[in-house]
């Protein structure tokens, strides 16, 4: 995408048919849960158009119906796979309710991860089975989503962080455009990682990993990797 992707509404129907890029079984490669076999279901469209975006999420017509969303799910699955993420795009862009309330009567203990760039909500379910990854984008953050946030996940670039609380000073929106990212609210207890921005040059890329070890270091957050692109894997 690269920032060039149409930014979409928020176009929250019945959830009964969703827009969805594509749908895969891999291990997760970042945030709490990484290393562990998940199916992934990347969701179509986004809000924000990030400059550094590499995620392909525009392509796909496919709008599946609830039924054969959860079939293809099922068919991808293996049997000790117990995590479903829903990413995007910005999953929060439809209504992802119906999905997942089937995905969490599965079994007792299917869990869903929702990655979000936290500026958009729509009502879920309270279920400690439901995890929600928030990435902010821009300088707010949706209300009622923060107080579900159970961790936040910031992209940390060389020469662009607050010495301050070793986060993000720019804008993903425009590159080098200064900006003042949305922080975690001050009282919450959620967790927060730093992952470095793949730059696609080595060395670029270098100055972005020490610039993310020395934020976790100097502020205690938790440092995550892109480790399906160290793997190789999708
Ligand atoms: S919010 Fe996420 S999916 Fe949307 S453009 Fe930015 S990085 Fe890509």
């Amino acid at each position: 995408m690269l920032g060039s992707n149409p930014l979409r509404p928020q176009e929250v129907g019945d959830g009964q048919t969703l827009w969805v890029q594509e749908v895969f079984y891999t291990l997760q490669g970042e945030g709490p849960f990484s290393g562990e076999p998940a199916v992934f279901v990347r969701l179509a469209g986004c809000n924000l158009s990030c400059y550094w975006c590499d995620t392909e999420f525009e392509s796909s017509t496919w709008r599946p119906d609830l039924s054969e969303l959860m079939q293809t799910i099922a068919e991808v699955k293996t049997p000790f796979c117990n995590l479903v993420v829903l990413t995007g795009g910005e999953p929060f862009r439809q209504n992802i309710r119906p999905l997942i309330d089937g995905l969490l009567s599965l079994s007792n203990s299917m869990r869903v991860q929702i990655e979000t760039n936290g500026t958009l909500w729509i009502d879920l379910p309270e279920s400690d089975r439901l995890h929600i990854v928030c990435s902010p984008k821009t300088a707010n953050l949706n209300q009622k989503l923060v107080a579900k946030v159970d961790s936040y996940k910031y992209l940390v670039a060389a020469g662009q962080v607050d010495a301050s609380d070793g986060l993000p000073t720019t804008s993903t929106q425009q590159a080098g455009e200064p900006a003042r990212i949305a922080r975690p609210p001050a009282e919450s207890c959620a967790q927060v990682f730093v992952m470095p921005i793949d730059a696609r040059d080595s060395e670029t890329n270098e100055a972005n990993i020490q610039a993310t070890v020395s934020s976790a270091l100097t502020h205690g957050y938790r440092l995550t990797l892109q480790t399906h692109k160290l793997t190789g894997i999708r």
